[in-house]
């Protein structure tokens, strides 16, 4: 009697196991198996999309990305001077009046230019920046100067967004991975972060090159993501062989201006993508680019 209820057990503890490992193994299949899917932006789409949306507006040579879950709204960059117009436009259409959080990844003007003009045009409560060592920042530094101007125009302190650390803004959670130290290159200091959204990952990387990103590697971070924004606009200084693997991304964005005098993207990084097999949009070439995660999948929409 006690041998037989024993065998019961062992059946019953084999089943389980075997279970648990379809399991992930159908997760893992769907995973890989659906590839991103184009979809028609309406006029109303807006911010009545599904899921997690990823607006990668179009600011000519710069960043600014808007990530929007159910009503809440997170500003990642604000593109050069000029490029705040076209990010205030675009949250204006967009009905935008408030954002729960502005992420400034690195004091380059192409991704901190327009900031003054977004907190003069909407109401911010939280700002998050990364601290850089005093010898680090440039003399004439913009960047203090755009902090001032948190302060000036919206009464909040910035923040030091800590590498580990989950900041939750309503629906939108993202997770800080780098940077881990200081390093002479601003692009090195860019905060890299891992949006998650029921199972579906994105990672935005600013202009974090092959050093911050070995760092991550190393520092042993989950860095899987169905989407990934490509560092530094697709310049071959970024987006190491290495790192893409780990994050190994369905659908790439790469944000950078029509004819920039860079010549990003770099064709190394579109051929590395391209061998990949994973569908890349240009801010450049596609104009302002809508992706959504959803449970079901990944979804995009060009031009919006
Ligand atoms: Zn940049
Ligand atoms: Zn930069």
């Amino acid at each position: 009697m006690k041998n037989s209820r024993q065998n019961i057990l062992v059946v019953i503890v084999i089943l389980l196991i075997s279970l648990a490992a379809v399991a992930v193994g159908i997760v893992k299949y769907e995973k890989n198996a659906s590839s991103p899917k184009p979809i028609e932006y309406g006029e109303s789409a807006g911010l009545g999309l599904p899921g997690l949306s990823a607006h990668f507006i179009d600011v000519g040579q710069g960043d600014s990305v808007l990530l929007h879950a159910g009503g809440s709204l997170v500003l990642v960059d604000a593109g050069t001077r000029d490029g705040g117009d076209a990010v205030v436009e675009y949250l204006t259409k967009l009905g935008v009046k408030t954002l729960d959080c502005v992420v400034a990844t690195h004091p380059h003007s192409d991704h901190i230019g327009g900031m003054r003009k977004v907190f003069k045009a909407f109401r911010v409560k939280a700002v998050l920046a990364p601290e850089i060592d005093e010898e680090n920042l440039p003399t004439t530094s913009a960047y203090e100067k755009i902090l001032g101007a948190i302060e000036e125009e919206q009464g909040c302190k910035a923040s030091y967004a800590l590498p580990g650390e989950v900041y939750t803004y309503g629906d939108v959670s993202f997770t800080v991975l780098a940077p881990l130290k200081q390093y002479d290159s601003l692009n090195n200091m860019s905060i890299v972060i891992r949006v998650e959204y029921e199972g579906r990952a994105l990672m935005l990387t600013g202009d974090a090159e092959a050093e911050e990103e070995n760092d991550m590697l190393d520092s042993g971070s989950e860095l899987s993501a169905d989407v990934l924004k490509c560092g530094h606009h697709g310049s071959f200084t970024s987006t190491s062989d290495r790192f893409l693997d780990a994050v190994g991304p369905r659908l790439a964005v790469i944000s950078c201006g029509a004819d920039n005098s860079y010549g990003y993207p770099h064709k190394e990084t579109l051929k590395k993508l391209d061998k990949r097999g994973i569908t890349t949009l240009r801010t450049d070439t596609d104009g302002t680019v809508v992706v959504c995660l959803t449970r079901e999948g990944i979804s995009y929409a060009i031009g919006a």
